[in-house]
């Protein structure tokens, strides 16, 4: 056997060996944050990273957790007005959807809790809140009382109020568990906390992330459209996810600030892609109670870097002109109708 064909075997072996070291990934599942999380991350030092991860991810939840009695946030409303000092991940996270909730104009309202609870979607005991109570609900709603001072770190809500991060908080963490990945030198991971996916990088063989956008009418969660995103988060946000039916009407857990009560805005799932999950995760939310045209022009605004999906009512779908390259409907779905907005 000639040298070159020893040689030539001995390079194919370490590429069939380095192969094997890249492509076999570490995964781990959590339970948190009230959702399933599976994480899938390549590399050397992988399986330390989401040790580090699922850590992280322990340790929000006992911070910022509305269920957990001893929560920064549980806190907040607990102790009826009195200012409470917070943790600074809390703080740091509060200011950033404060802020989120100001450039939505109110769509998202992390004060909106009073109605998810009223409505009964925080315990399962499904209910329709009269006309009085609603009205009674929509002043308890209001993120603007909410005081916050950076010299002591103390937050202050209005006695009757509460607040819950649940629609920015695992966007939050998939941002901060990215930083800590990358930080650990990964560059290639993919981060799936319920509905929001968060990926680090490209696939290990260069080719995009594609992220399946479920058909909100499907039972089995079969996707209807595929997104390809490379260091990007995709966040979706669909009535499916959490609903109840009465007389014949349907009521989800996603309220409109301003009557205390399930968005109606003709638009039944929306996804956003970008590159900050604590942005594309309000939006899911705020752009889900905007409706379709408020939608388009807050994006035309350009006060944030992202892209989206709507699904509407009729079952027709508009998509962004950012994501026309990335965004292919499945097999099965290809006679939908999809509006491409432009800038
Ligand atoms: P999910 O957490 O189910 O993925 P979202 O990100 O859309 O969905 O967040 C919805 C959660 O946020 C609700 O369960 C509720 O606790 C809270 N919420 C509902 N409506 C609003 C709103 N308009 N602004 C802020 N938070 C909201
Ligand atoms: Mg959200």
């Amino acid at each position: 056997m000639s040298r070159i064909r020893i040689s030539g075997l001995f390079l194919a072996l370490i590429l069939l060996c380095s192969g094997c070291v890249q492509t076999k990934p570490a995964q781990r599942q959590v339970f948190a944050m009230d959702t399933f999380m599976s994480f899938t991350a390549y590399g050397k030092d992988a399986e330390q990273a989401l040790t580090q991860a699922e850590e992280y991810i322990v340790q929000l939840e006992k911070n910022i957790s509305v269920t957990r009695q001893d929560s920064d946030i549980a806190m907040l409303s607990r102790v009826g007005g009195a200012p409470v000092q917070v943790c600074q991940e809390t703080y740091d996270l509060l200011t950033t959807a404060l802020s989120l909730c100001d450039v939505t104009d109110g769509a998202l309202d992390i004060t909106a809790y009073p109605a998810v609870r009223a409505w009964g979607f925080t315990t399962g005991e499904h209910r329709v809140p009269d006309h009085a109570e609603l009205t009674a609900l929509t002043e308890k709603i209001d993120y603007t009382a909410i005081q916050m001072e950076d010299a002591s770190r103390t937050v202050t809500l209005p006695e009757g109020m509460a607040v819950d991060l649940g629609a920015v908080a695992k966007g939050w963490a998939g941002d901060r568990l990215a930083y800590m990945l990358r930080q650990a030198g990964i560059d290639s991971a993919s981060l799936s906390l319920g509905g929001n996916i968060q990926t680090v990088g490209a696939k290990p063989d260069g080719s995009p992330w594609r992220v399946g956008i479920q058909d909100p009418n499907s039972s089995q969660g079969a996707s209807l459209a595929v997104v390809e995103v490379v260091d990007m988060a995709v966040v979706t946000s669909g009535g499916y996810e959490r609903f109840f039916e009465q007389d014949e009407e349907i009521y989800w857990h996603i309220i409109n600030p301003e009557t205390a009560s399930p968005a109606r805005s003709g638009v039944v799932s929306t996804t956003i892609v970008g590159p900050w999950g604590v942005d594309c995760d309000a939006l899911s939310t705020a752009l889900f109670v905007m409706g379709a045209e408020k939608a388009a022009d807050f994006w035309r605004d350009g006060l944030l870097n992202f892209d989206y999906v709507l699904i509407l009512e009729d079952g027709s779908i508009h998509i962004t002109q950012g994501l026309e390259n990335s965004f292919t409907l499945a097999n099965g779905y290809t006679d939908r109708k999809v509006t491409v907005i432009a800038p």
